[in-house]
């Protein structure tokens, strides 16, 4: 059985080199005699995995001195809470409501303190990023947040929000290391791995220096504090290793690939390649905004129920695995992270349009 290309919203594809490298190294890691899955996270290859590991992603994203990187575990869904408790000083922030993510992240900062919803587009099934120029943040907010990719609906923030002076905090989960960014315009970016970088289990958070203090709210557990693990280099209690290491990999494959310039050139030119095809089909059609369509996740229907299942179950037995679209919404969801290779994208597309010819 060979492999398939996996268009899962995530976990998600990675690149095969990396894969096939880790299996190289499964039982013998550099001539230690063991597994990274078995070795102590204080030992001097280990040591050496997660200090390169943090080195490449600096060079990678270009990120400041004043910025510490943080591996976590939790998942993207425990920073929901952790950012309220580490950065609600004045127990106020801003939310910008543009799908899914950022409502869980919305209603977990509610138990905080007060999260105020300053725009949304719930009334358009998500399918667009509303104008944020000009919101009503509050004078006293403590950040403003975004989910700058939403995973689910396909829409992208191209520019991000005047946060008037704000702190921005933004989950990038699945747009993350997808084109190059300017850390200095955020507080806090951090996102799960298992869409865009490495395996689940591992959540990476790079968050300036001065959002990191012993002031956070009364009864904020140890583990849930930046400043414990800024301390410890994330190595307070045991970090997600394997993981970490996998991580590593991918840091190591993108400088080979050109780095974020060359990795957003490349997205931009398979996405290009699946939007024409269903701005061109009378069959498919894509269901969010033309300019703030991402880069990442494609959702897409017929428009007939009954066809986007047939879609789906016919694709699935050519070789194309997860396209089915997100339970709430229906139809299918492409996405196409940094790992899938372009022959993915053009055979996808090769395939939906022989099913339109036979189901025109
Ligand atoms: C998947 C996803 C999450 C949730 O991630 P978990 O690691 O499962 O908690 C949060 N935000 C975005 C944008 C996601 O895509």
């Amino acid at each position: 059985m060979g492999r398939v290309y996996n268009f899962s919203a995530g976990p998600a594809v990675l690149p095969e080199e990396v894969l096939k490298e880790a299996a190289a190294e499964m039982l013998d890691y550099r001539g230690t005699g063991m597994s990274v899955m078995e070795m102590s996270h204080r030992s001097k290859a280990y040591e050496e995995i997660i200090t390169t590991a943090e080195k490449d992603l600096r060079e990678l994203m270009g990120i400041p001195d004043n910025y510490k990187v943080l591996f976590l575990q939790g998942g993207a869904s425990q920073q929901f809470a952790m950012i309220p408790m580490n950065l609600m000083k004045n127990k106020k922030a801003a939310y910008i409501i543009t799908g899914q993510w950022a409502k869980k992240a919305y209603q977990e900062a509610g138990l905080y303190g007060e999260a105020v919803a300053v725009a949304s587009s719930a009334d358009k099934t998500f399918s667009y990023i509303p104008d944020c120029s000009d919101l009503p943040i509050p004078e006293d907010a403590d950040y403003v947040y975004i989910c700058e990719n939403n995973t689910i609906y396909g829409t992208k923030f191209w520019q991000l929000p005047n946060t008037k002076g704000k702190t921005l905090v933004a989950d990038v989960s699945s747009c993350f290391l997808s084109e190059p960014v300017d850390v200095t315009k955020y507080g806090v970016i951090y996102g799960g791995v298992q869409k865009n970088i490495g395996p689940a289990g591992v959540v990476i958070c790079i968050i300036r220096e001065d959002l990191i203090t012993e002031d956070v709210l009364p009864g904020t557990p140890t583990m849930l504090r930046y400043k414990t693990h800024a301390d410890n280099g994330s190595m307070y209690n045991t970090p997600p290793a394997y993981g970490i290491y996998i991580c590593g990999k991918v840091f190591q494959w993108l400088k080979k690939q050109g780095g974020l310039a060359a990795m957003k050139e490349y997205n931009e030119k398979k996405a290009k390649i699946l939007y024409d095809f269903l701005d061109g089909s009378k069959l498919f059609k894509g269901t969010v905004q033309k300019k703030d369509r991402s880069l990442m996740n494609v959702p897409f229907v017929t428009g007939n129920e009954e066809l986007d299942a047939k879609f789906v179950k016919e694709a699935k037995a050519a070789g194309f695995e997860n396209l089915k679209g997100h339970r709430t919404v229906g139809g299918m969801r492409a996405s196409i992270y940094n790992a899938m290779p372009i022959e993915g994208v053009e055979k996808l597309v090769a395939f939906m349009g022989e099913f339109e010819k036979q189901n025109a």
